[in-house]
């Protein structure tokens, strides 16, 4: 049954959709408020999860070409210099199991110009308002220039965390990130196959990920983050960029080739997040997928990722039934155990980095931190960071870890890659499906 279907939104849960449903031969119209579609912020990592999604979407090649891969997450208190976080991607089993650091820029490209190539029609300057409540369910879209679009037999709503398509919920945590991208500097020491945190109690946190290329861009970048408070952000400001350069410098004093590149306050952007999740993200012919359903703060890393599985979800549902409300409802059971863990788990991990408690830092760094370092809480955490606890691959019928020429590359472009030829290469393809079912059956918590 070929769908009507509008896509609020193109950030990587409504490119992903659009991409995934006109592949399945619906009719779709994306919509979208910029003039010229366009990702806002730094880098973001994609976990073996969301990697599996853009296999399944013939995108992971392109995404490891331009994506950093990434091996470890690494954290030390300061100035103790304890180590308090030390997760491993291969403590799950074999080294095949990775993340990808990525800028955002190049992620949105990838998605962007997939869309574009399939003819897949975009309505940009179109700032949704509203999907006001019909007889027959939610079916037309209403604009802020007062433009209706619709009847559609299905409207998907991947407008993110502010949607105004759903319930005003939850709101700002008290801490965000200012970020910027950056230029990778070699000779700073920085790990390229690494996120490298340090942290002062949980009230100070300041970030190093390598993202790999930017589109246009030859250098690969890096993505600089510092955890601020929301309500310290005008204070921040009035204050000026020497006075907060010497304090990150006196936090982790290789910073310093990243901070000589900033020189304007307007190189940093100050990301807000918001932790909510929606009961009841289907609704009579709408859903809402990705941030829209579900947000919280980065620091587990798992958004993007989350959204392509809600993606992939709603398109799986829709080719097993004609029946349009069960297969909504059908996406949400499937998604639905998921989601609560991760953002359960979210709410509980995010104040150990970013809150101005004294005593959880204190338990991180003398008690949690070096437990974690000991099996099985490696292989547990490792699992947390990839997204598989849960198993939401399983119901979904994707490979987590599925073999690739490009697959056993992504490290960091213009970065050196480790030879993984002949016998070594054959062996990780034969093992690549054993290795996610015991990942899986080992994280099934
Ligand atoms: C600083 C930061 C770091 C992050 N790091 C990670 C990470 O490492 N790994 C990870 O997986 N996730 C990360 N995330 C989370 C991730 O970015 C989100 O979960 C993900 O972008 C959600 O995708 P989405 O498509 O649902 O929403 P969004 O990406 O928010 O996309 C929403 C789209 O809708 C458009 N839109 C919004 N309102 C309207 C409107 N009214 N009318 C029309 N269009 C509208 C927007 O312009 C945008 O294009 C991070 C988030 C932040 C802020």
């Amino acid at each position: 049954m070929a769908l009507k279907i509008a896509i609020a939104g193109s950030g990587p849960a409504g490119l992903a959709t659009a991409l995934l449903l006109h592949r399945d031969g619906h009719r779709i119209t994306v919509f979208e408020r910029f003039d010229a579609p366009q990702p806002v912020g730094s880098g973001l990592m994609i976990q073996p999860t969301g990697l599996a999604v853009l296999q399944a979407m013939g995108l992971d090649a392109p995404v490891l070409a331009a994506g950093a891969r990434i091996d470890r997450l690494f954290g030390q208190a300061t100035p103790s210099e304890r180590t308090v976080l030390d997760v491993r991607y291969a403590a799950l089993g074999k080294d095949i199991h990775f993340g990808i650091g990525i800028h955002r820029a190049a992620l949105f490209d990838i998605l962007f110009r997939s869309v574009q190539a399939t003819g897949i029609s975009i309505a940009t300057s179109h700032t949704v308002t509203g999907a006001p409540l019909l007889a027959d369910g939610r079916r037309e879209l209403v604009f802020a220039s007062g433009a209706r679009a619709g009847p559609f037999d299905l409207i998907v709503d991947t407008l993110g965390t502010a949607s105004p398509l759903c319930p005003p919920l939850g709101g700002p945590l008290a801490y965000g990130a200012l970020w910027a991208s950056l230029d990778w500097p070699d000779d700073a020491g920085f790990n390229v196959t690494a996120l490298e945190q340090r942290y002062v109690r949980a009230s100070t946190m300041v970030g190093v990920l390598p993202v790999g290329l930017a589109p246009g861009s030859p250098k690969p970048k890096a993505a600089f983050f510092w955890s601020l408070r929301t309500d310290r952000l005008q204070a921040w400001r009035e204050a000026g960029l020497d006075r907060w350069k010497e304090e990150v410098r006196s936090v982790w004093p290789a910073t310093a080739p990243l901070l000589d590149q900033i020189v304007t306050p307007e190189q940093l952007t100050f990301a807000r997040y918001t932790h909510r999740t929606l009961e009841g993200a289907a609704e009579t012919s709408l859903i809402h997928l990705g941030d829209a359903w579900h947000a919280t703060s980065p620091q587990l890393g798992q958004g993007a990722n989350m959204a392509l599985l809600d993606a992939f979800a709603l398109a799986k549902s829709l080719r097993e039934t004609d029946d349009l409300q069960h297969a909504l409802e059908r996406t949400v059971a499937v998604r639905r155990r998921h989601i609560r863990l991760y953002q359960g788990m979210s709410l509980l991990f995010t104040p150990v980095y970013q809150s101005d408690s004294t005593m959880l830092p204190w338990l991180r760094d003398r008690v949690v931190g070096p437990l974690a370092r000991l099996w099985p809480a490696t292989t547990i955490l490792a699992a947390m960071v990839s997204g598989l606890i849960g198993r939401p691959l399983k119901p979904l019928g994707l490979a987590a870890l599925a073999a690739s020429e490009a697959r056993r590359g992504g490290l960091m472009p213009g970065h050196e890659q480790p030879p993984q030829h002949g016998d070594r290469a054959v062996e990780q393809q034969a093992d690549q499906r054993q290795d996610e079912d015991d990942a899986e059956q080992r994280v099934d918590l």
